[in-house]
């Protein structure tokens, strides 16, 4: 039977599941990208250099997929040119916390380590607003890269890309990617993929770990 939460359309990692299998014991490193999309009529465009490895993922025990788990307890950086207030970003990590999930410490437009710029910052969230080198559907209003240790699943790093207008729930839901959630489609969920669909749902969002 075919799952009934469908997220194929925007989650695209480098690898395909054979080569995955190929590959066997190796450590295999992933990059899932997912896009927040605005308009439920809009046809997604999958970035052309990842390959898919989900066809479709199963709702499990009816709560949002979760691929991965930090071991480390995650730096956020807002990026200089990102849209995000600090009030904003503090009630997202507050709406977070209250979930049980720890962050090490937020920095605003700071970033004395170059970690805006890294290609992989491990242990961090960093927060950008969409450049032009980073290719985004013109009916997305966000888009989360997270790297994932596939034996492990640990996440490594994670990177969050905004368009300039910020809308309700969008930065919450794109930590929930960042914290390794999937798209869950129930009406109202924070993890909805089609923002005029989603909301405050969090049902299944709880840290069970901690
Ligand atoms: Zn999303």
């Amino acid at each position: 039977m075919r799952a009934q939460f469908t997220t194929k359309p925007d989650i695209s990692t480098k690898y395909n599941m054979s080569d995955y299998f190929k590959l066997g014991p190796m450590v295999v490193l992933y990059v899932i990208l997912i896009s927040f999309s605005i308009c439920a009529l809009a046809v997604p465009v999958v970035a052309s250099d990842y390959v898919s490895n989900f066809e479709w993922l199963p709702a499990v025990e009816n709560r949002p997929p979760q691929v991965g788990h930090w071991n480390r307890t995650p730096t956020v950086i807002v990026c200089e040119y990102a849209p995000i207030s600090e009030v904003q970003i503090a009630s997202a990590i507050r709406f977070w916390e209250h979930l049980g999930y720890n962050f090490y410490t937020t920095q605003y437009k700071y970033d004395p380590l170059g970690k805006c710029t890294a290609d992989n910052p491990m242990g961090y969230i960093i927060i950008h607003l969409i450049s032009s080198g980073i290719r985004m559907d013109d009916s997305s209003l966000a888009q989360t890269h997270f790297y994932v240790d596939n034996n492990t699943k640990t996440i490594d790093w994670a990177k969050i890309y905004f368009r300039a207008d910020i809308r309700d729930t969008v930065l919450e839901h794109e930590l929930g990617h960042a914290l390794g959630f999937l798209h869950f489609n129930k009406i109202n969920h924070l993890m909805n993929q089609k923002w005029e669909m989603g909301g405050w749902d969090k049902n299944g969002l709880e840290n069970k770990r901690r």
